[in-house]
């Protein structure tokens, strides 16, 4: 029998080696695994500062796989177009397999490396890896996308189940005389010297790579999951599953996940769904994300465009410091530094004081956190501020503003997230730890606090930002 062909297997947003239908597709063929660092495609939006310390990591991790499994993972800095071919070139390769990517960026480039390998008699598979669904697949009955979340995710449910993950190939076949790439040091993802080393408690929460995301689903299942529907709104303590940079890495599939859940809650189809239908939320962002390929830059609400935003430097600085005076806020902020992640319930308020109170346009806020966060994924982010500043297809209307005493007050009741995070405020009595400018002198003096010294006086007095809120949005005119 002919030895098959060999393939060239392109890890992009799928850094794991079980259930995955691109590897899948080759495994039985000599395989070439390439990664390569492409950022000029992605232009504005390569992975920013703590994603980057993310793939460092799971990048060493996925080579070690790879490399246990006898095909050792090349990894190159170029243009894809260029490399990609080339490397097709080089191995004899008929194909190039690899999962579907859905940003905007990421589909124009793929388009340039198909057309690149078919000038050569070659072809580009891209196989669905990241996604339960093909955005394109799951349309509203009358053939268009959908733009509300509820309708989206009745239309997911219709389609039943998704597919069981796959398990992972034990012995891949390397592909003989492969060349020789690049070190990964050499391509200086994590903090360099001179900068401090603003990363340094990542690894004190995250383990990168599909080791630790399976053992972070795993601590998920057997602790979180069965209260989660309460407790994933409360930030002093784990009550989400934390799988958020693991998903956006590809390190674990969404329906791998879906079907551990699935199994871990037998027979109680209900208490599952709320953990589900983030999942969804995930799912409808790109498909947000690939029917509306401009959702990271512009107003998805055409009418929203011209609203009055009022950029402020020294605003924008207080809240990515985590010094507006709003303690959730800043605990929130500090969170992000530190751990490159921030509990979602927190997002939301931080993100709503930005847009609402402080009037910072929502790209700001979202430009900041692409940067800060391990998680930042184009669909997810620009979906979810989008919907904060109610300029999405499916979003919180505007005059719902967030009061972020009273949300930091009913799901931080006891303090213990603002007290980690906002040391400066941890002997203030719960009466006062979310308000800390009503707080009486005495009280203040007792806790060794002195606003404006120890801890700023807020920036917006929460009543008086939202009346501002109110007013710039009167004067857009939008009916909701
Ligand atoms: P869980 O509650 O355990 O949820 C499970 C998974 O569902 C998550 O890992 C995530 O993949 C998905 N998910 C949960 N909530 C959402 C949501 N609202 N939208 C889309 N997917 C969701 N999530 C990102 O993955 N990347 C981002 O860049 C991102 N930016 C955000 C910006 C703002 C302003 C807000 C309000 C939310 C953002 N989110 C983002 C969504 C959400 O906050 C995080 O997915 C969640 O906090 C991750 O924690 P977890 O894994 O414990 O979530």
């Amino acid at each position: 029998m002919a030895c098959p062909s060999p393939a060239l297997l392109w890890f992009r947003q799928d850094l794991r080696l079980a259930d995955n239908p691109a590897l899948a597709a080759a495994a039985e063929r000599p395989l070439l695994p390439v990664y390569v660092l492409d950022d000029a495609a992605a232009g504005r939006w390569a992975p920013g500062g703590a994603a980057r310390w993310w793939l460092h990591h799971s990048l060493a991790a996925l080579a070690g796989a790879l490399a246990a499994r006898g095909a050792p993972l090349l990894l190159v800095r170029g243009r894809a177009e260029i490399v990609i071919p080339a490397l097709a070139d080089a191995i004899g390769a008929d194909e190039v397999l690899a999962g579907r990517l859905y940003e905007p960026w990421a589909r124009e480039r793929d388009a340039r490396v198909a057309e690149a390998l078919k000038a050569a008699g070659r072809s580009l598979r891209l196989v669905t890896s990241t996604l339960l669904r093909e955005p394109p697949t799951v349309m509203s009955g009358s053939g268009k996308p959908y733009t509300v979340y509820g309708p989206f995710a009745k239309s997911m449910a219709v389609r039943g189940e998704p597919e069981p993950p796959q398990p992972a190939t034990d012995r891949l076949h390397p592909v003989p005389g492969a060349p020789t790439g690049d070190r990964l040091a050499d391509w200086h993802l994590l903090p360099q010297p001179p900068i401090p080393d603003w990363a340094a408690e990542f690894g004190t929460i995250w383990t990168p790579g599909e080791a630790g995301a399976q053992a972070r689903l795993t601590r998920f299942l057997a602790g979180s999951v069965r209260d989660y529907a309460v407790n994933r709104n409360l930030p002093g303590i784990e009550g989400s599953s934390g799988l958020s940079p693991h998903l956006r890495w590809g390190e674990v599939s969404p329906r791998q996940v879906w079907h551990a859940v699935r199994e871990a809650i037998p027979g109680d189809v209900e208490a599952a769904q709320p953990f589900l239908a983030e999942i969804l939320w995930r799912e409808f962002s790109y498909h947000l994300l690939w029917h509306r390929p401009e959702m990271p830059e512009a107003a998805l609400r055409e009418r929203f465009a011209p609203f009055p935003f009022a950029p402020d430097a020294a605003l924008l600085r207080a809240w990515q410091r985590g010094r507006t005076g709003i303690p959730v806020v800043d605990a929130g902020m500090r969170q992000l530094w530190r751990h490159g992640w921030m509990h979602n319930r927190v997002r939301m308020i931080a993100a709503s004081l930005l847009v609402k109170q402080l009037l910072q346009p929502w790209q700001a806020g979202a430009s900041w956190f692409w940067d800060t966060l391990v998680d930042a994924d184009l669909a997810s982010n620009s979906a979810s501020w989008q919907w904060i500043a109610g300029s999405g297809t499916d979003a919180s209307p505007y005059f719902r503003v967030f009061n972020p005493v009273l949300q930091g007050e009913k799901f931080d009741l006891k303090g213990a997230y603002v007290r980690r995070f906002v040391p400066e405020l941890a002997r203030l009595p719960k009466r006062w730890l979310h308000r800390p400018w009503e707080a009486p002198e005495a009280v203040l003096r007792e806790a060794g606090i002195v606003l404006g010294r120890d801890y700023p006086a807020p920036v917006v007095l929460p009543e008086e930002g939202r009346r501002r809120a109110l007013d710039a949005f009167a004067r857009l005119r939008v009916e909701w």
